[in-house]
């Protein structure tokens, strides 16, 4: 083939692709059947991701929708509720699975422009022991939440409300490590606060596929069956399990370039005029309302550059495994032709 156009992919940090090493690394895997509990990489990557989450046991998973649903399952049951913010993944993001296949209720509350939710508002939303009421069982928060990190005192705070109130504490981690990255803190200092995390393998950290659900023995036993319900329950998963493995090895301290070239690329479009939002991960934003969004993404297309449009009042743009020192070089120069 010939001039196939290289695209700069800034639409997530979900499209990069495995690396020769990882690939290598798949294909050495030692494998078994799963469902049996036979499989020794899935086993070494949930004991790895146990040991540096604090946490007793671990599930993993196809993706990070499943993991947060079996978390959802094993908290609460028919009748129960969540709380969590009006913009959470798991309320927004994940077609309402918890409420479709569980019965289970999302309360959603206010969410604060710095991420996460009020946790005033969440107080005031928990039920009373009152037949009216759905029964409130947990409290689910995000770190990182749209490139947004959660600093641990609000984790803390978060924690302590659940336990005042006799609530779990969930965490959807998707993108736990930018956070500990982003605050230079080992990842359990951030799992510390909660009873359960799910952490995917599939964003930043560039496996192709998995996630990972971590808690107590007992709760992760109880999850073994939701996953099962699910369809969650993988064969000779170790092959996959190795990418995850790979990237807790190799991909974790490397998310401080992906933050740092967010940074530069947020300096140059604010240089360039462009209404910049910044984060302290992976990911800019640009105020929607202020730009031309199909104008702007149809340049950037003539440049081989691609962002996510499909929140037309947020553009964003994330930097990952995939996008090195040239490429941020092209995407600001297709912003340069952009503009206005
Ligand atoms: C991506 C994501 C998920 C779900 O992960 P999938 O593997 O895409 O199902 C959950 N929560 C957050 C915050 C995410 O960004």
């Amino acid at each position: 083939m010939t001039a196939q156009r290289e695209w700069v992919d800034l639409r997530s940090d979900t499209v990069t692709r495995p690396t020769e090493a990882m690939r290598l690394a798949m294909q050495q895997a030692s494998v078994g059947d799963d469902v049996y509990g036979e499989d020794p990489t899935v086993r070494q990557l949930e004991t790895t991701l146990a040991r540096m989450t604090g946490k007793q046991a671990a599930l993993f998973m196809p993706s990070g929708t499943q993991s947060n649903l079996v978390a959802l399952l094993t908290h609460c049951g028919r009748g129960d509720e969540y709380i969590a913010a009006q913009d959470a993944h798991t309320y927004r993001y994940e077609g309402g699975g918890a409420a479709v296949l569980g019965g289970i209720q999302p309360q959603p509350v206010p969410a604060r422009p710095e991420g996460g939710m009020d946790l005033a508002a969440a107080a005031a939303a928990i039920k009373p022991d009152d037949f009216h009421f759905a029964r409130t069982r947990l409290l689910c928060i995000e770190n990182t939440t749209h490139g947004q990190v959660l600093p641990l005192e609000y984790m803390q705070a978060a924690y302590s409300l659940a336990q005042n109130h006799d609530l779990a504490l969930h965490l959807d981690g998707a993108r736990l490590f930018n956070a500990a990255v982003a605050l230079d803190l080992p990842v359990r200092q951030l799992t510390e606060p909660v009873d359960t995390v799910s952490i995917c393998l599939s964003k930043g950290l560039g496996a192709p596929v998995g996630s990972v659900l971590l808690g107590s023995a007992q709760f992760i036993e109880r999850a073994r069956r939701w996953r099962k319900v699910t369809g969650g329950g993988l064969r000779q998963s170790g092959l996959l399990a190795a990418a995850g493995l790979h990237a807790l090895e190799h991909h974790v301290a490397r998310l401080a370039e992906d933050h740092q070239r967010a940074r530069q690329l947020a300096d140059a479009l604010e240089q360039l005029g462009y209404p910049v939002q910044r984060t302290p991960t992976n990911m800019v934003f640009l105020d929607g309302s202020s730009v031309d969004a199909d104008r702007l993404q149809s340049s950037l297309a003539q440049s081989g550059v691609r962002l996510d449009a499909d929140e037309p009042e947020h553009l964003r743009l994330v930097t990952h495994l995939d996008v090195d020192d040239e490429d941020l070089e092209q995407v600001i120069q297709a912003f340069r032709t952009a503009r206005p």
